[in-house]
């Protein structure tokens, strides 16, 4: 209640009345509290949200600064979370996050503070202590709880936890180097297989961090289809016409824009993350051939492999079911593959080569000349064709009596002997032009002519009126 009194006087004035005036602000009061709820709870679960959980983080470092004592930053994150959503649906995935979050309280000292950061990630500060003993039974306490399954309606779910754990004062001495601390140790957790918790550590560094960031970033673009391929001519060596192209990945990834191969398929091949991604391309580039080769007689396309793609037991299996798929002519596309995968498995390799070009198929050693081949293999492969690798063509300098230039005509010569096509990527100069020509190399391809073109450019610039000037 809130009570107003003013004091009446006469006209010599003198004190005759007091007014009081009272109102009810139970309303107001009540709105008060909402609001509070609303800044600093979350309104799911009703654990203290980020602002409130940076305040007692913040006071809970002064009482340890003071006491002398140490204290842990829990980092959570469920595993298989997204999954749940996206079969059950949401409101599973927030009645599982209501019943985790009671799961985790049930863990906790009364002393303890949880959060939800968002999502379904939480945090936890474990104040006043003194080995780090303490923070270890409970991660392993959080794990076991979190890992028993969940019923919700008619179904039982299974999720699990990463933990990641920093400690103040050794890990960090503020709120936010303390959280990055501990998410950069839960993506460790995470990385090592899940349903575990890691504790920091120094040589958990950035580059560590952004890694793990892009790999979970390359997950989820290869389900949302954030890619594109482009397409790069490659001529006969007058220029007098297209004789077809190579298709390159790139990532259009939402607010880093276009992000070329180098910087993510190596990471693509240490997760296997290549195998879904190689496929996407295998079918969107036979698609699009199937379109040029309709136009221009002849065109034929150029897609590279991953050797764990093609070493993939079932790979086979998928070429046979894109190309009936897509009703592509086994004629109008080319497999690139490098030395790296004959030289991972010879046997399988040369047995897979043949089975492909069993199809019909073409294929090309790509990057030729910097694998250490052995001339011996070479001759027995099913290959039509030669890539020089382009660190050959781009060391070549105008010096036609240079180690470059002698390089280039060996591996040409080669070529002829055993009857493949040669062709040459990385042209950028007029130079190299003129000396692969004068060497007789098959094909042409390079920035010097064009560069690689998304499917629509191509089209106008390449097939519509492909005429090179
Ligand atoms: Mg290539």
């Amino acid at each position: 209640m809130l009570l107003s009194i003013n004091a009446v006087t006469d006209k010599r004035g003198r004190l005759t009345h007091y007014v009081a005036i009272s109102t009810d602000i139970s309303h107001q009061k009540q709105t008060e509290q909402e609001l509070k709820q609303l800044a600093y709870y979350d309104v799911l679960t009703s654990l203290p949200n980020r602002s409130l959980f940076k305040d007692r983080f913040e006071h809970e470092i002064c009482l340890a600064q003071r006491n002398n004592t140490r204290l842990a930053l829990f980092f959570l994150d469920l595993d298989h979370f997204k999954s749940v959503n996206d079969t059950l649906g949401h409101w599973a995935g927030d009645c599982l996050l209501q019943i985790i979050a009671t799961r985790i309280q049930s863990c906790l000292r009364k002393t303890d503070t949880v959060a939800r950061m968002g999502g379904d990630e939480f945090t936890i500060i474990l104040p006043g202590l003194i080995g780090i003993t303490d923070a270890t039974e409970l991660a392993r306490n959080l794990i076991g709880v979190m890992t028993k399954p969940v019923q919700i309606k008619d179904y039982t779910v299974f999720v699990g936890v990463s933990i990641g754990i920093a400690i103040f004062p050794d890990d960090g001495n503020d709120f936010y180097t303390l959280t990055k601390h501990a998410d950069t140790a839960m993506y460790a957790a995470k990385a090592k297989g899940r349903g575990l918790f890691q504790y920091y550590e120094a040589g958990m560094n950035e580059a560590a961090h952004q890694r793990l960031l892009l790999e979970n970033a390359l997950r989820l673009a290869i389900e949302q289809e954030e890619f594109q391929l482009y397409y790069q001519p490659k001529f006969d060596s007058a220029l007098n016409r297209i004789t077809g192209a190579e298709a390159l990945i790139r990532w259009r990834r939402p607010g880093f824009g276009i992000i070329p191969p180098d910087r993510f398929i190596a990471i693509a091949e240490e997760t296997a993350l290549i195998i879904p991604l190689g496929q996407w391309i295998l079918k969107t580039a036979c698609l699009q051939a199937k379109v040029w080769a309709n136009q221009l007689t002849g065109f034929r396309l150029a897609i590279n492999l991953s050797p764990l793609q093609l070493l993939a037991d079932d790979f086979i299996a998928v070429l046979d079911c894109i190309l009936a798929e897509t009703g592509t002519n086994p004629e109008w596309i080319e497999l690139e593959v490098t030395e790296g995968l004959v030289m991972l498995d010879i046997e399988k390799a040369t047995e897979r080569l043949q089975q492909i070009r069993e199809r019909g198929i073409h294929i090309a050693m790509d990057d030729f000349g910097t694998g250490y081949s052995s001339l011996s293999y070479l001759q027995k492969l099913p290959i039509q064709t030669l890539k020089i690798d382009k660190s050959f063509v781009q060391a070549y300098i105008d010096d036609p009596a240079s180690n470059e230039a002698a390089f280039i005509k060996t591996i040409i010569s080669l070529g002829q002997v055993l009857n493949m096509k040669v062709v040459a990527e990385g042209v950028e100069t007029e130079s190299q032009l003129a000396l692969l020509q004068s060497y007789g190399c098959d094909e042409i391809q390079g920035y010097y002519l064009s560069p690689p073109l998304p499917a629509d450019e191509f089209q106008r610039r390449w097939i519509d009126h492909g005429v090179v000037e």
